[in-house]
């Protein structure tokens, strides 16, 4: 017996793509698990699209493979891949109702009518449009456009569901929406997915895994507790939270213990324990904003200005300048509020911060 449709892992080996002088993906590797939903988030530019197109078979890599399961389909053309699509302009049959949009993958291979019409309405079910049928696709709000497209990716059982942007042309609070619907669909019932998105806090609410994406690489990938908790560079920790990240020098690095001072007049010292810390020199600090604090009493800290106080119900963000000129958040909960124009020194919870490499490790 085969896997069933959508519980089959995928690989890209070596996958390279070059458009004239601009490399799009540099050769990537990259394993996903059976049934599981993994988010390319990047900016503009660094690959994404060119990675699920060339999963889609609808762009031909200029070296390596694809492999979905068991079978490499590098060579195979997009309608023999049994992948389904989603895009970011819905790209709906304007000219078909929402049943025959849906409908038309399954037409394609010529399934029996009695179980088109049954899958069909199961499809509409899931994205609840069951009633939704017989409506032209101009009588349908972005929303429900967007839940057809999905259906219609669905209905055909992919093994692999490719979703390039999908929710970006949606207002934000039906973007919310749409995100937790689409997540209680892979809930129910898990599918192998790659999803494509530039918004960290989809990625987040939505992902498995997230592959962090630059330059047509994978800057790094895991779980998002991992990302935000262990990003290894500058760049990955900016992408998935908030982040300060304070100049220092690394003194001196022993086992899993690293002595820094933190650049700027006033020249804390301090001590960060880790098992992948970077070598002596210049490097960053990265210290979210809730492992910032005031230093207590006679505590070591760094001289700051409150420049301004935003209460987000319970917690609350400061904003703070530091003598050297660079913003600084902190985030605290159910603490009283500073006045702005305050002068006060803070300090960080050295188990919450990272000593993250200067530059990225090339
Ligand atoms: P993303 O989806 O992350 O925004 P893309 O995969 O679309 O990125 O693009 C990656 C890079 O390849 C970009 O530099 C883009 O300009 C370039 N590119 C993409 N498609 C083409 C094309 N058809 N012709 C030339 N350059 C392209
Ligand atoms: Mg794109």
């Amino acid at each position: 017996m085969t896997m069933s449709a959508g519980m089959h892992g995928v690989s890209f080996r070596q996958v390279s793509k070059s458009y004239g002088a601009v490399r799009a993906l540099r050769p990537l590797d990259l394993e996903i698990e059976p049934g599981e939903f993994l988010t390319l988030l990047g900016p503009s530019g660094s690959g994404k699209t060119t990675l699920l197109n060339i999963a889609a078979g609808f762009l031909d890599p200029d070296g390596g493979q694809v492999v979905i399961g068991s079978r490499d389909v590098t060579a195979l053309p997009p309608r023999a891949r049994n992948v389904g699509m989603v895009f970011q302009n819905y790209a709906l049959f304007p000219h078909l109702d929402v049943f025959e949009n849906v409908a038309y993958g399954l037409r394609v291979r010529r399934v029996a009518d009695a179980e088109l019409r049954a899958r069909v309405d199961t499809a509409l079910g899931l994205v609840q449009l069951g009633d939704f049928g017989a409506r032209a696709i101009n009588q349908l709000s972005g929303g429900q456009q967007q839940r057809v497209a999905l259906a219609r990716a669905m209905v055909i059982e992919p093994d692999l569901l490719l979703m390039d942007e999908p929710l970006g042309a949606l207002d934000r609070q039906l973007r919310k929406h749409v995100q937790l619907e689409i997540r209680r669909l892979h809930n129910e019932k898990p599918r192998t997915t790659i999803y494509v998105t530039h918004d960290q806090e989809e990625a987040l609410v939505m992902s498995d895994r997230v592959a962090i994406m630059r330059d047509g690489r994978i800057e790094q990938i895991g779980t998002p507790h991992e990302l935000y908790d262990r990003p290894r560079n500058a760049y990955s920790a900016s992408f998935l939270g908030e982040s300060n990240l304070l100049p220092v020098h690394i003194d001196e690095v022993r086992d899993d213990r690293a002595s820094f001072t933190v650049d700027g007049p006033e020249a804390l010292r301090s001590q960060s324990q880790g098992d992948d810390l970077p070598g002596p020199g210049p490097a960053l600090l990265l210290a979210r904003p809730e492992a910032v604090r005031p230093a207590a009493d006679g505590e070591p800290g760094l001289e700051a200005v409150v420049e301004e106080t935003v209460y987000l119900g319970e917690l609350v963000a400061t904003r703070l300048r530091m003598s050297t000129g660079q913003t600084v958040w902190m985030r605290r909960m159910n603490a009283p509020p500073h006045e702005v124009g305050a002068r006060i020194r803070i300090t960080w919870d050295p188990a919450k911060a990272r000593l993250l490499p200067e530059k990225k490790p090339s």
